[in-house]
């Protein structure tokens, strides 16, 4: 095999928020590691192109987070390189990665000094609604409010508690979850699955309105202290509309664990492309998550259309 190998890290959307609908805000990009340890960025803004050909049958670890500050945190490559154990990392990374710490501290869990600055810090809990309706309660840290939202792939979300740091935050959600019914988590095949199909988006806003509703009604009864009530509207990518509009598209046909694929990009609501592949109009919604601690090589690759195309219409 020739070509640079790289590990994928995954997909992340960094930058300044969008400012108000109508812009997108950030940029997304596939995260990749080179054989050296340096990180090459690969554009995933509607029109870039994606060939790869997956080169390794096993995941590998993608090492672990060190989080030195509120504001820094780095990211410490695996040393031995090794095939990934658990879901993205290796046992030793695995027990190694601080930001695990993060979902026990409210809880009175240990944290070192680095991650007790970044926990100390402001965090928001919002309520977030996806394609087909599912909504789930959740938190950012004040740095990456609106990024966390982009990266989850939420049609729409709002802001409903502003708290004074990551311990309060983690109480107010376990509350919503308790009281109100709200999961904290949405499976990522559901989330690619209702993009098949996404509900309209004034039924998605009616829906995450409801549940925001009722949770700011049971967080102004609480007794907890260190946070005020908010109500803010997230402003989502407004390229992500290609993917919400009643458009057909289809499950991308190919598995992401094998093979060589291209196609170009339409859209990216969360780790979900809209993918154009060569030769037909046809429009496929593909995880790109399913990418994350594969090794692939770049190469100007096509997509082959599926034989049973005809029948998808
Ligand atoms: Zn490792």
């Amino acid at each position: 095999m020739t070509g640079t190998r790289y590990l994928v890290h995954g997909v992340f959307w960094d930058g300044q928020p969008a400012p108000g609908r109508g812009h997108d805000g950030g940029a997304p990009v596939m995260r990749l590691q080179s054989p050296s340890g340096d990180f090459l960025q690969l554009s995933l803004q509607p029109g870039a192109r994606l060939g790869f050909q997956i080169v390794e049958q096993f995941r590998s670890c993608l090492g672990h987070l060190r989080v030195q500050s509120s504001v820094r945190r780095d990211h410490i490559l695996c040393s031995t390189g090794a095939p990934a154990a658990r879901g993205k990392q290796c046992e030793r990374c695995f027990m190694l990665d601080e930001s695990r710490l993060i979902h026990d501290f409210h809880r009175g869990g240990r944290v070192p000094p680095g991650l007790l600055d970044y926990l100390m810090q402001e965090h928001w809990l919002y309520v977030a609604t996806f394609a087909g309706g599912s909504t789930k309660v959740g938190t950012a840290s004040g740095p990456r409010k609106w990024n966390r939202l982009a990266e989850q792939g939420a049609v729409v979300a709002r802001y409903v508690a502003r708290a004074q740091d990551g311990r309060v935050v983690r109480i107010l959600e376990d509350l919503v979850t308790a009281e109100a019914g709200l999961t904290q988590q949405v499976r990522s095949a559901a989330k690619t699955e209702a993009l098949l199909q996404p509900l309209g988006e004034a039924e998605l806003d009616a829906l995450n309105a409801g549940h925001a509703g009722s949770v700011r009604g049971l967080l102004a009864r609480t007794a907890v202290e260190g946070f005020t009530v908010a109500d803010e509207q997230w402003i989502r990518p407004e390229q992500t509309s290609t993917l919400y509009s009643p458009a057909a598209r289809h499950a991308y046909p190919h598995p992401l664990d094998n093979g060589r694929h291209g196609f170009d990009i339409a859209a990216l609501s969360g780790t979900n492309a809209l993918a154009r592949l060569d030769g037909t109009d046809a429009a496929f919604v593909v995880n790109l998550g399913h990418l994350a601690a594969r090794t692939i090589v770049l190469g100007d690759f096509a997509s082959p259309v599926p034989a049973v195309q005809e029948s998808l219409f």
